[in-house]
């Protein structure tokens, strides 16, 4: 057989999925994410254990795995698979090489938000659509684009990381270590942030402090409900900023943070399209996809195998 590996390392699990040349989803695996800032040796063997976890699932040889494709937050050169920034690895980090070299194979790096386009590229929105927006929302804030059926990477495929777009002077703290972040407002650490204030609660993981959040707001916790509006309206302001630029047809807000309803609440949208000019006339659709990692992951599979078929996913 010929299969290939697709991997989404995260903040707090890793993913794998190992997928025929149909795309088809043969078994997956995850493994609790060891601690951040992870050095290049740490972060091949959580590859390396990944990859065996998931063969043996399915049963199948090393023999028949012909590449795996990785996708993870921050800024990789997709030329020479090099991890620029990321906030869970060192900087300047030749994650590609060093993995192509350990397990013999080709070892492809992207970001997590172009794996997710992908995903939608090729098995979801990309059946009925030549170009669309992707903008995800989870541990951080991401973007992918597609023009023309090609995944838009810009010159060196750093390009898109909205997350990053200023929107205040000397505003919030962000991940990324910079001050008034798109994502420094919206993202999970964010409103875990604000939660542990609003909820008086000792800080938890992201997940659980924004569960309880949103459970609180649900039952009418006015402090808890204007933690989610206001982060859907630096959403919307963040959204009419890619409507204005590109005039996209749809925009697909995806991960698993759509779960909470409110950060696409009607007055969400509505805010949105009155802070475009011309309020109105972008009428950029919006579609809410809550994909989880298995998802992310079978799109960093198609990246591997885009690799072993010389398919061409982004112009030149
Ligand atoms: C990173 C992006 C990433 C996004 C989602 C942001 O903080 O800068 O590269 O796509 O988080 O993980
Ligand atoms: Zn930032």
């Amino acid at each position: 057989g010929r299969l290939v590996i697709g991997i989404k390392i995260s903040d707090e699990r890793n993913t794998a999925v190992l997928v025929d040349f149909a795309g088809t989803i043969l078994a997956d695996a995850a493994r609790p994410a060891p601690p951040m800032r992870r050095s290049l040796d740490q972060t091949c063997d959580e590859i390396g254990a990944l990859i065996e976890a998931v063969l043996t699932r399915a049963g199948r040889a090393r023999e028949e795995l012909l590449a795996v494709g990785v996708g993870l937050s921050g800024m990789v050169d997709h030329e020479t698979g090099t991890v620029l920034w990321s906030p869970h690895l060192g900087p300047d980090m030749p994650l590609g090489p060093e993995a192509s070299r350990r397990f013999g194979l080709p070892v492809i790096i992207d970001n997590d938000a172009n794996m997710l386009t992908l995903a939608e590229l090729w098995f979801g929105a990309g059946r009925e659509r030549s170009d669309f927006a992707v903008v995800t929302i989870e541990h951080g804030l991401g973007m992918g684009l597609v023009i023309d059926n090609r995944l838009y990477r810009g010159e060196r495929s750093m390009g898109l990381e909205l997350g990053h777009t200023k929107v205040q002077l000397d505003g919030a703290l962000c991940r990324c270590g910079k001050r008034g972040c798109l994502e420094a407002y919206v993202a999970d650490y964010a409103l875990a942030r604000e939660a542990a204030t609003a909820l008086a609660r000792a800080p938890q993981s992201p997940q659980v402090m924004l569960d309880a959040l949103y459970a609180e707001a649900k039952a009418g916790n006015r402090a808890a409900r204007s933690i989610f509006d206001r982060a859907g309206r630096y959403l919307a302001l963040g959204l009419s900023n890619v409507i204005q630029i590109f005039d996209p047809e749809l925009i697909i807000l995806s991960g698993e943070r759509m779960r909470y309803d409110y950060l696409y609440a009607e007055e969400v949208l509505a805010e949105m399209s009155a802070l475009t000019l011309v309020e109105g006339r972008m009428p950029a659709r919006v579609e809410i996809h809550a994909w989880g990692d298995l998802v992310w992951a079978r799109g960093a599979s198609a990246l591997a195998l885009a690799a072993v078929t010389g398919t061409v996913l982004a112009g030149a």
